[in-house]
Formats: structure tokens, C-alpha cells, sequence
């Protein structure tokens, strides 16, 4: 039996129908045994709204209370995730940051996780029941506030959980089915990598590649979590569970470079539309 973690994009849970399939690949590892932990980021386009609202009502707001706002768009999806699993059989119950607690600094709008006591949450799991987890936000214990993680920090309440579970893999399901050599989305010709180092990663995180927040792979690396980026959009019966099948079969792993045989000089390219060079000659 393995512990996996699986993290669900906006795009992967954009509607009723697009939770179903997700509800269909976390029964997928439930019925084979493993103990699941899901996380869901907002409906796609949710938070973005909830951005918009916030600087209509004022340009210049309190974060903490900008945070009360764009935190609740995971409730929604992780509420809506269980009730799903209920209806196809599958024991699952919704958890929101603040009740495992997911931990943070005071750094709202961009916090940074704490610590992850989550006693309740194992007690939950090893009790047979699906956690289905709200990515993206956290409790700032002293004052007792919500806090959020920064824009697509989904991927990091997942890594960050799968290391308080011990997870044997932080599975990140998107709308790509993997990580490619640049934005397969910009460039067709692009080529998915079956491994890619925590560094190189990180590297490509961090200049643009949008495909994992960078704090996610910092901490995968750190804590040496296996990241399986795969697309929710393949058919859930057409995969193997995690367990029955080589982790490699499917998707592109984020691991450490003595994992990866043939090392590249250039691994991939990624780039940034919200950046410009001026260059100013006399
Ligand atoms: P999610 O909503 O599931 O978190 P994101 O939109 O945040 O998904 O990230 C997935 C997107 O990342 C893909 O649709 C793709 O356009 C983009 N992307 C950028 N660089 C890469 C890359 N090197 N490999 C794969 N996807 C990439
Ligand atoms: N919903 C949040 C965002 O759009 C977090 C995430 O999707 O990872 O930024
Ligand atoms: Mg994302």
C-alpha cells in the first residue's frame, strides 16, 4: 500500500463534470488500496475573480482580509471533490487549511508554510477516509487568520503535505501531461522529459515555467518528495494505480540528478509575458 498525494489544477476541476473525472482517478487509487490525500485548487478562473473583486472594492486593501476572499475559492472545489466521492462509494471527507492546520507565516498573500501538525488528518486517512485537502491557503496561528501561498501555490500545500504524510509520491495532475522541454502550449514541437532534476526544475520554475510554483520544487528538494507531473485529462481507467505500475510509465518525475543517467547541458526553455528588455545605447 503506498500513501500518494494527488494535486488537481484549476483546470482539472473547472466544472461539476471535470470533478467527476478527478473524483474518477482518486477512486482509482482508493480501490486499489492506497491511502489518498487529494488537493484541489480553485475552479479555473475562480481566483482569478476573486483577485478582481478585491481591487474593484479597494485598490489599496488589508492582505489579510484580501486573503479571507481568494482563500475561498478552494473550499468550493474540495467540498464539491467529496460529495462526489461520496455519491461514487469512496469514504472521503473535505479539509480546509486552517482545520489540519496547515501553518504559515504572517506573510499574507504570499505565506510560507510552518509546519503541518495534521494528527487528524492521519488519524482520518488511517481510518480509511480520502482527505480531500484545499490547496493554497493555511492558518497564521497567532492571530488566527487565513493566509494564502501565493498564485499557483496549490503545488506547494501538495508537496508540503505529501512530506507531513511521508508520501511515496506527490502526483501533480494538470492540463499537460508533463513537463517539457518549453511551454508545450507555445511551442507544438516541444518534448516531454520523462525525468527531470529537483535543480533543473527549480532553474525553470523560476524563470517562468509556470507548470510548478517554484516554492514547490524547493521544497521537493529539500525533502527529496518524488513529483509526478501528469494530465487529469488522460482516461482514469487507462492508468495504472500508483504501485502497479513503474512511477516512469506515465508523466515526467522531478527527482535527483543521481536518478537521471543521461544529464543535458540545455534541459528546457522557459520564458516570461510580463517581462520586457529595454536596452538604451549612447
Ligand atoms: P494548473 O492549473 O493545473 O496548476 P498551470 O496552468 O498552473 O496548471 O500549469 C500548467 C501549464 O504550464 C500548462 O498548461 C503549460 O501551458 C504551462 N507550462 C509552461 N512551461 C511548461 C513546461 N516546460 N512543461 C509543461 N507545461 C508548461
Ligand atoms: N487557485 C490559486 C491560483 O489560482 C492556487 C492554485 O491554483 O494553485 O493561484
Ligand atoms: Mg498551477
Amino acid at each position: 500500500m503506498a500513501v500518494v498525494v494527488m494535486k488537481f489544477g484549476g483546470t482539472s476541476v473547472a466544472d461539476v463534470e471535470r470533478i467527476k473525472n478527478v473524483a474518477r482517478h482518486v477512486k482509482r487509487e482508493a480501490d486499489a488500496g492506497n491511502k489518498v490525500a487529494v488537493v484541489v485548487s480553485a475552479m479555473a478562473g475562480a481566483t482569478n475573480q476573486l483577485v478582481g473583486w478585491v481591487n474593484e472594492a479597494a485598490p489599496l486593501h488589508d492582505k489579510r482580509e484580501y486573503d479571507a476572499v481568494v482563500a475561498s475559492g478552494e473550499q468550493v472545489t474540495a467540498g464539491l471533490t467529496a460529495i462526489v466521492l461520496q455519491s461514487m462509494g469512496v469514504k472521503a471527507r473535505s479539509w480546509q487549511g486552517w482545520q489540519i492546520p496547515i501553518e504559515t507565516n504572517t506573510a499574507h498573500g504570499s505565506a510560507r508554510i510552518a509546519g503541518i501538525p495534521g494528527d487528524d488528518l492521519r488519524r482520518s486517512m488511517d481510518a480509511g477516509e480520502v482527505a480531500v485537502i484545499t490547496g493554497f491557503q493555511g492558518i497564521e496561528p497567532k492571530a488566527r487568520r487565513i493566509a494564502t501561498l501565493g498564485r499557483g501555490g496549490s503545488d506547494t500545500s501538495a508537496v508540503a503535505v505529501a512530506v507531513a504524510l511521508k508520501a511515496d509520491v506527490c502526483d501533480i495532475y494538470t492540463d499537460v501531461d508533463g513537463i517539457y522541454t518549453t511551454d508545450p502550449r507555445i511551442v507544438p514541437k516541444a518534448r516531454r522529459l520523462s525525468k527531470v532534476s529537483y535543480e533543473e526544475m527549480l532553474e525553470m520554475a523560476s524563470s517562468g515555467s509556470k507548470v510548478l510554483q517554484t516554492r514547490s520544487v524547493e521544497l521537493a528538494m529539500v525533502h527529496q518528495v518524488r513529483t509526478r507531473v501528469l494530465s487529469s485529462f488522460t482516461k482514469p481507467e487507462d492508468m495504472a494505480p500508483v504501485g502497479a505500475a513503474p512511477l516512469e510509465s506515465v508523466g515526467t518525475i522531478v527527482c535527483g540528478e543521481d536518478e537521471i543517467m543521461e544529464t543535458q547541458v540545455v534541459s528546457g526553455i522557459a520564458y516570461a509575458r510580463d517581462e520586457a528588455k529595454i536596452t538604451m545605447l549612447k
